[in-house]
């Protein structure tokens, strides 16, 4: 079954325009097909032309608003978003290490004697290291560092437990010296790929 779009005025087929969310009863009175009357390609090009309309307005709009509430500003984010962040990030966190852990308990793989590895209720401490570098390629791939690691490994789980183990901060910042891992700016990347792979 195909749709014509009102925008482009093209056929197409139901798939290649954007479900409505609302009511059930206004959906089936008004909308049938519960889509819209623009495909998708025409509400993404609407969506850039408003942006690109107001990009200036809006940038004004919240530089102002944010000199005129600064304070209450930082304080939300201070007081409540942060932390709440940081229980969601820890959450993903720990489940990652778990996949990584493979029912053993999270802790640092190097310094077993050590307090601060073996607290598994402090995973500050404990960060992710690939077993065999080439890290930053890796991160690379995967389009970022932080929770977007977490993500995948939770969704590659058998991967992931090749390349990663666990250990803490000061084996991490050691194995980087030692290996001249560390990154200066952003300009150690072709030395890490030189040293070779993640897997
Ligand atoms: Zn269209
Ligand atoms: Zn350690």
């Amino acid at each position: 079954m195909k749709k014509k779009c009102k925008r482009c005025g093209g056929y197409k087929p139901l798939s290649e325009f954007y479900k409505m969310k609302g009511p059930k009863l206004y959906l089936n009175v008004v909308r049938k097909d519960g889509v819209y009357h623009h495909c998708r390609e025409c509400c993404r090009e609407k969506a850039r032309k408003y942006r690109e309309k107001f990009r200036e307005h809006d940038r004004k709009y919240h530089r102002e608003y944010y000199a005129k509430n600064r304070e209450k500003i930082n304080d939300y984010y201070h007081e409540i978003k942060a932390p709440k962040d940081k229980v969601r990030r820890d959450r993903v966190k720990k489940t990652a290490f778990e996949v990584i852990a493979d029912g053993k308990p999270i802790k640092c793989v190097q310094h077993k004697e050590w307090k601060c590895c073996v607290d598994p209720m402090n995973m500050d401490y404990l960060s992710l290291d690939h077993i065999n570098g080439g890290g930053v390629r890796h991160y690379k791939e995967i389009g970022g560092g932080g929770s977007r690691v977490y993500k995948w490994i939770i969704k590659n789980p058998e991967t992931a437990k090749k390349i990663f183990q666990i250990i803490c901060m000061n084996a991490q910042w050691i194995k980087r010296k030692k290996n001249k891992e560390y990154t200066i700016g952003r300009k150690t990347e072709a030395s890490v790929v030189r040293r070779g792979g993640y897997i």
